[in-house]
C-alpha cells in the first residue's frame, strides 16, 4: 500500500505536496519521495527520495522549487525497502515524472519486453516500470494520452497514478478503479491550483475544496490556472470490464475514517461493519459487560457495534503512537511492535465480560497477543469480534498479505473458524460474514459488485499468471 499526492499551478507547490503526504503517512512509512517541476520549465526535476516518514527540512523546500509537485508515501511488499525502489521516479528522455499506488500482476512480461528493446531498469518496483513504459511509449511517438491508453490496456492489476509532462499533470486510473485516487481544488493568493490525492484527507489539510473521485479508466489533465480537461479511455480499452474492483479493504482498515474513497465515507462504512457485527451476535446481555476496539483502526467499528447492542463503550487498549502501524511492518518489526503497542486498562476490564472488535485476522499471533492481555487484565470472557470475514487469500494488488501458508484463515491453515478460535485462545470468535459487508456497500449506496473480495473468496478480478498463484504476495511496490 502506497499513497500519492500531486499539486498542480500553485507556486509553493513543495510544500502543500509535503502536508498532503504527511496526511497519508498511514499508507506507507518505509520511504517517502517528492519531485518538483514548473511549467515554464518543465526539464528540470528537483527530486528528494529519504527513508521512513515524512520529514522535510526547510533546505528541502528551498530546494523544491517549481508549481508542479508529485509525492509518494512507501510501504514496500516484495520489493527491497531502498531508495531506488522509492518514488516518484524520473525519466530524462523524454523528460517525465510519475508515481503510482498499486501493484500489477504482469510486471514481469511487460519488463522482459522493455527489456529487451534495451531499457533499463535501477529498481524491482512497479511505479519505474510504467514510467519507463510510458516513456517507451512518448518517445516511438506516441503523445502522452495515448501512451496512458496503452498502458491500461496493456499493464494488468492496480494503480492510481500521476505522471508529470511538459508542464502537465495527468491524473489516472486502471479500469478496475482498484485503489482509490480523488483530486480538488484550491484557490489562494490569485492562483488556481489543483491537487491529487489517494485519500480526500490529503485535500483537508491544505484546506483543497474536495472535486471528485476520478473514475476508473479515465484521464484527468491539469494546467496551472485552466480548468481540468477529463477523458474517458474506458472505450478504448480491450476487455473493457462490466463492474469496477474496488479495495473493500481500503474501507474495512487502509483509509483513515474521515476520508471519503470510492464514493463513500469511511467512517460511515466502519461505523455499519459494527452495527452488522453487534446484529449477528444477537441480543447481549449490557450488564457487566463492556465492548471496545482495538485502536486505531477499529475504533468507529467498535462505536458502531456499541450503538446496536447498547453494551457500554469503553476505551480498553491504550495504543502507544510512535509504534505505527501494525500491518505494514515486517516481520520481527510487527512481532515486537504488536507486544510494545498497546496497554490494557486494568480497572475497566477487571471481570467484564469483554467485547473487543478488531478489523481483521491475518496470522493470528497479535489477535492471541491481544486476547491473552485481555485475560491478563483481568477479563472474565473475551468474545473477539472481527469486523471482515476471514481473510484466505493472498492480494496481488498492492496489499501487503502474506503467503496463503501463514494466513491463519487460508485452505493451509486452520480454515475452521472454532479452531482459529482456538489458536486465538478467545471465549468467543465472530467474523463479519461476507454477506454482511456487502449490505454495508449496499447501505452505503454502492453496488458490492464494483468491489474486490479476493482475498476473502478468491475471486481475482485479474488473470493472474502462474508463478503469481503460487507466490507469496504482491509483486513489489
Ligand atoms: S484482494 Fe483484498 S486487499 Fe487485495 S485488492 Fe482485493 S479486497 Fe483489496
Amino acid at each position: 500500500m502506497c499513497g500519492i499526492f500531486g499539486v498542480c499551478g500553485y507556486e509553493e507547490a513543495a510544500l502543500s505536496c509535503i502536508h498532503g503526504l504527511y496526511y497519508l503517512q498511514h499508507r506507507g512509512e518505509k520511504q517517502w519521495g517528492i519531485c518538483t517541476t514548473s511549467a515554464n520549465e518543465h526539464e528540470k526535476f528537483n527530486l528528494i527520495k529519504k527513508m521512513g516518514r515524512v520529514e522535510a527540512t526547510e533546505y528541502d523546500i528551498v530546494r523544491l522549487k517549481g508549481n508542479i509537485a508529485i509525492g509518494h508515501v512507501r510501504y514496500p511488499t516484495a520489493g527491497p525497502a531502498d531508495l531506488d525502489n522509492a518514488q516518484p521516479h524520473i525519466v530524462l528522455d523524454p523528460p517525465l515524472m510519475y508515481c503510482a499506488n498499486g501493484d500489477i500482476v504482469n510486471y514481469t512480461d511487460i519488463r522482459k519486453r522493455l527489456e529487451k528493446k534495451g531499457v533499463y531498469f535501477a529498481s524491482r518496483n512497479d511505479g519505474e516500470l510504467e514510467a519507463k513504459y510510458l516513456a517507451y511509449l512518448i518517445q516511438h511517438g506516441k503523445d502522452p494520452v495515448d501512451a496512458i491508453v496503452q498502458l491500461m490496456n496493456d499493464v494488468e492489476g492496480a494503480f492510481s497514478s500521476i505522471l508529470v509532462y511538459k508542464g502537465k499533470m495527468y491524473a489516472f486510473r486502471d479500469k478496475m478503479g482498484i485503489r482509490p485516487i480523488v483530486y480538488g481544488m484550491r484557490k489562494k493568493n490569485g492562483y488556481t491550483s489543483w491537487i491529487v490525492s489517494s485519500e480526500t484527507c490529503g485535500l483537508d489539510v491544505i484546506k483543497a475544496r474536495f472535486v471528485r473521485e476520478i473514475k476508473p479508466a479515465e484521464i484527468v489533465i491539469f494546467s496551472p490556472n485552466k480548468e481540468p480537461k477529463s477523458l474517458d479511455a474506458s472505450k478504448s480499452i480491450r476487455n473493457s470490464v462490466k463492474h469496477y474492483s474496488h479495495c473493500v479493504f481500503e474501507c474495512i482498515y487502509f483509509a483513515r475514517p474521515e476520508s471519503c474513497i470510492f464514493n463513500l465515507s469511511v467512517y460511515d462504512f466502519r461505523k455499519l461493519l459494527g452495527i452488522y457485527l453487534a446484529r449477528q451476535l444477537g441480543e447481549l446481555r449490557a450488564e457487566n459487560s463492556i465492548v471496545g476496539s482495538v485502536p486505531d483502526s477499529s475504533n468507529v467499528a467498535a462505536l458502531g457495534f456499541h450503538q446496536e447492542s447498547k453494551v457500554p463503550f469503553e476505551f480498553m487498549l491504550i495504543r502507544h503512537h510512535s509504534t505505527g502501524r501494525t500491518f505494514i511492518a515486517s516481520k520481527d518489526e510487527r512481532e515486537e511492535k504488536a507486544r510494545l503497542k498497546y496497554n490494557p486498562v486494568r480497572t475497566v476490564i477487571k471481570d467484564k465480560n469483554v467485547y473487543v472488535v478488531d478489523d481483521s485476522i491475518v496470522r493470528g499471533t497479535t489477535s492471541r497477543k491481544i486476547v491473552r492481555m485481555l485475560k491478563n487484565a483481568g477479563a472474565k470472557t473475551v468474545n473477539l469480534c472481527i469486523s471482515s470475514p476471514p481473510i484466505r487469500f493472498p492480494c496481488f494488488y498492492g496489499i501487503d498479505t502474506p503467503t496463503k501458508a501463514e494466513l491463519i484463515a487460508s485452505s493451509e491453515r486452520l480454515f475452521d473458524e472454532k479452531k482459529i478460535q482456538g489458536f486465538v485462545e478467545a471465549d468467543h470468535l465472530e467474523y463479519l460474514t461476507i454477506e454482511n459487508l456487502k449490505n454495508v456497500i449496499r447501505d452505503c449506496g454502492q453496488n458490492p459488485d464494483d468491489f474486490c473480495f479476493a482475498c476473502m473468496d478468491g475471486k481475482y478480478p485479474t488473470r493472474l499468471p502462474a508463478y503469481k498463484k503460487s507466490s507469496s504476495k504482491g509483486h513489489c511496490q
